[in-house]
């Protein structure tokens, strides 16, 4: 049996803002090379997943939380409870790619500079798979352009070969083409698969798109949103859905 990436049990989430909101991740398995899209409405927590996955925000409670990258079994339960931040922080840097809505690049760098900081604040040398990279997403010609010089779908482009230029096992995408046209948006999320799959990295992306997602037949993982009250607190559970299922909510 594969040796899953990410192991969870019974994770919680508690945002105490606003109304209230608490988000539940009984259980989840990532293997090696898996696809997932990330399914849920506005303000169901797909962001806050996310960053759960991705070792920035904290969980308030779980029976397991563990990785397995690179040959080390990593307890983010235990760097949590510690409050181990740097061993979050260098695991996060050396596994991980996270692609933004929009945003995240540096403005006072050129794309080539903005796509190199990931290898470069891991201290590796070269340019790895930059060229490659560059050239299967249709940015080669952009690559001495400063960010304000280029489109947002352009911008969008360059954060995914940022996100996998030091060869990250897994890939993280918080709906990276909801600020693009639909056009735009189809081309962008063709081009992060294909890359992401090139690469051989595992791949979660996070949307409210459903029929978008569908058609690159992912597996599923739903956010489902309960409330007993309006104005009572949010109870929001993320359980996997493997294969397309037809005719489901949208
Ligand atoms: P989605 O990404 O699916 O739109 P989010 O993860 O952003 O959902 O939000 C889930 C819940 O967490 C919402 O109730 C939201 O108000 C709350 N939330 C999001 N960001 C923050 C934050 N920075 N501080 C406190 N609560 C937040
Ligand atoms: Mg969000």
């Amino acid at each position: 049996m594969m040796t899953p990436l990410i192991e969870i049990r019974n994770l919680s989430k508690i945002r105490p803002e606003g109304r209230g909101y608490e988000l539940r991740i009984p259980c989840l398995e990532l293997c090696p090379g898996d696809f997932f899209a990330l399914l849920g409405p506005s303000g169901s927590g797909k962001s806050t997943a996310l960053d759960i996955l991705a070792l920035i925000l904290r969980p308030d409670a779980c029976e397991e939380f563990t990785l397995h990258l690179g040959g080390i079994d990593f307890s983010a339960k235990d760097a949590w409870m510690k409050g181990n931040i740097d061993s979050m922080a260098d695991i996060r840097a050396r596994y991980f790619g996270y692609v933004l809505q929009v945003g995240g690049l540096l403005p006072f760098l050129d794309v080539r500079g903005n796509i190199l900081l990931s290898r470069r604040a891991l201290g590796l040398e070269g340019d790895g798979p930059l060229e490659e990279l560059a050239e299967s997403l249709n940015i080669s010609h952009l690559l001495s352009k400063r960010v304000d010089q280029i489109s947002v779908g352009e911008r969008q482009r360059t954060a995914i070969a940022r996100a996998l230029a030091h060869n990250p096992s897994l890939v993280l995408a918080d709906e990276p083409t909801s600020a693009l046209d639909p056009l735009t948006a189809a081309d962008v999320m063709n081009l992060l698969v294909s890359t992401t799959r090139r690469q051989g990295a595992a791949l979660i992306i996070s949307s409210h798109d459903w029929d978008m997602v569908r058609a690159g037949g992912f597996g599923e993982l739903h956010i489902d949103v309960r409330q007993s009250k309006p104005g009572e607190p949010i109870l929001a559970t993320l359980t996997p859905h493997t294969g397309p299922k037809v005719g489901e909510q949208k």
